[in-house]
């Protein structure tokens, strides 16, 4: 600014002014403040709101003990306005994500669940399992992952030796879609924002992202399946390993091998 004053403490008193002016919404563009990769103290931004690794991290950083494997998609979606109130951004713990689920009516997956499966594990977790959505078992438990496709999961979770209980699992959708029927695109824009606070709240090492819903859906991609495989992808920074849905491994064991090599590929990750 030209006469040296903070930027942000004219925004501020701007802000101050126009409020007791009685000013409606203000909507400051996202470049107005600093760039992603400066610590960021932005008034409003909750810590979970920040990218957490930077991409590309730069030499001598514990990113460069990563597993080689090729750079794919990075994704930071959008925090949103900073003087908009929203209780799902701000929602101090798991436990407050998971009530404001049981209480959403935000798309019609609300009209034919019988409970919300909002997701479970360590709050601390480092491994983040990211499905697609509930199915009956889990529409009728409100746990996720605890049918047959739940017990394979378990298993190849076991294989990379992280008892299920250590991992936070969840999906994209909060609600069962009727029939199994695949999640539809304003169903998962509407149910987003909870996955986005629960990593916030978690903040994993990495991210597993099963099935092509999982890993479009958090990736905001089109790419289909096989070629997000194989890459070290990132959500707000986090690594994110996409591989084959455990309920598609059952239809169809030639997968199970590649499916290994991505969990283990996975933990390679987690150890680094
Ligand atoms: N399939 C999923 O994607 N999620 C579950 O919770 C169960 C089955
Ligand atoms: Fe709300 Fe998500 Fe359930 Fe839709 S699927 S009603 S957005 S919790």
């Amino acid at each position: 600014m030209t006469d040296g004053r903070d930027p942000r403490a004219l925004a501020r008193a701007y802000l101050e002014q126009q409020k007791k002016l009685g000013t409606g919404e203000v909507v400051i563009p996202r470049n107005a403040f600093p760039p992603p990769d400066t610590p960021d103290s932005r008034p409003g931004l909750s810590k979970a709101d920040t990218p957490f690794i930077t991409p590309g991290a730069s030499p001598g950083s514990k990113s460069e003990e990563m597993p080689a494997a090729p750079p794919g998609i990075i994704y930071d979606p959008p925090a949103g306005d900073l003087f908009t109130k929203d209780p799902i951004r701000e929602a101090p713990s798991l436990a407050a994500v998971a009530t404001l689920v049981k209480e959403c009516q935000k798309c019609r997956l609300c009209e034919t669940r019988t409970n919300t499966v909002p997701g479970e594990g360590a709050e601390d977790a480092r491994l983040m399992v990211v499905g697609e959505g509930p199915g009956r078992t889990e529409d009728e438990t409100g746990r996720p992952f605890v049918g047959q496709a739940g017990e394979l999961l378990t298993k190849i979770l076991a294989a990379i030796q992280l008892p299920r209980e250590q991992v936070y699992i969840c999906n994209i959708v909060k609600c069962r879609p009727p029939e199994n029927r695949v999640p539809q695109f304003d169903e998962i824009s509407s149910c987003l924002p909870y996955l986005w606070r629960q990593i916030g709240l978690v903040r994993p090492k990495v991210i597993l992202a099963m099935g092509g819903t999982a890993a479009q859906s958090l990736l905001d991609a089109k790419q289909a399946l096989g070629a997000m495989r194989n890459k070290v992808h990132r959500f707000r920074g986090i690594p994110v390993v996409v591989t084959y849905h455990p309920a598609a491994l059952l239809r169809n064991p030639n997968w199970k091998k590649p499916t290994w090599d991505d969990v283990r590929f996975a933990r390679r990750l987690l150890d680094a």
